[in-house]
């Protein structure tokens, strides 16, 4: 069964790719962003302790973060295969679910430059979740969804300054993950500053050559 993670700084299309990736292929995707958000909505306890941390740009602490996505991979659709998108972020994180055998790693990799236009004209459908880019893909409205007729928001941390923290915390805290991951010899690297179609056919190469091999 595949147990995979994608990994990347914000703004590199983990959210995008992770979608395509569910559409075809027996995995669950599990953003850890998207919970958190989630729980913030509803203002649940969960939700009240990562806000601050999320408006800030900073990393919610991991006994917090992996209760909740360990919590996540108990229920029924994560049985078959699940791709984790955004987690684990840090060392704690990874030791604390080495037990999974987490099998496979996409690491999408792009220049820094162009995170700065794809995170701050993004733009996500409240209803749907869709997510759109204002600049780059222009829509004839910026406040609706052309899929689900939703409304359009910004995230509160897609600022070019929250985004200078992201990344730093990417660097010093979620470099090493790849790394530890690295010497398991489970890491692919994706070139993820093409469009969208030419990164997901790197993913879908990779997924059809080494899912084969994945039985267990
Ligand atoms: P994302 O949607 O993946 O960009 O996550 C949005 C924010 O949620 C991050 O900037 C963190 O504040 C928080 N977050 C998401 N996943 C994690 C994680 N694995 N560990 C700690 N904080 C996280």
């Amino acid at each position: 069964m595949l147990k995979m993670l994608i990994m990347g700084p914000a703004g590199s299309g983990k959210g995008t790719m992770s979608d395509l990736i569910a559409q075809n292929y027996p995995v669950a995707h599990i953003s850890s962003g998207d919970m958190f958000r989630d729980e913030i909505k509803h203002q649940t306890l969960l939700g009240k302790k990562a806000q601050s941390y999320i408006t800030q740009g900073l990393l919610v602490p991991d006994d917090v973060t992996i209760a909740m996505v360990k919590n996540r991979l108990q229920k029924d659709d994560c049985q078959q295969g699940y791709l984790l998108d955004g987690f684990p972020r840090s060392l704690a994180q990874a030791k604390a679910i080495e037990d999974l055998g987490i099998n496979m790693v996409l690491n999408l990799t792009i220049d820094e430059q162009l995170l700065v236009d794809r995170i701050v004209y993004r733009r996500l459908c409240k209803d749907c979740g869709a997510i759109y880019n204002i600049k780059l893909n222009p829509i004839a409205d910026n406040e609706v969804c052309q899929k689900c007729g939703g409304h359009l928001h910004q995230r509160d941390d897609d600022t070019y300054e929250k985004l200078m923290v992201r990344l730093n915390s990417y660097r010093e805290e979620t470099q090493p993950v790849i790394d530890f991951y690295r010497n398991k010899n489970i890491v692919h690297d994706i070139d993820a500053g093409q469009a969208v179609e030419d990164v997901y056919k790197q993913i879908s190469k990779v997924l059809t050559e080494k899912s084969e091999e994945i039985t267990e």
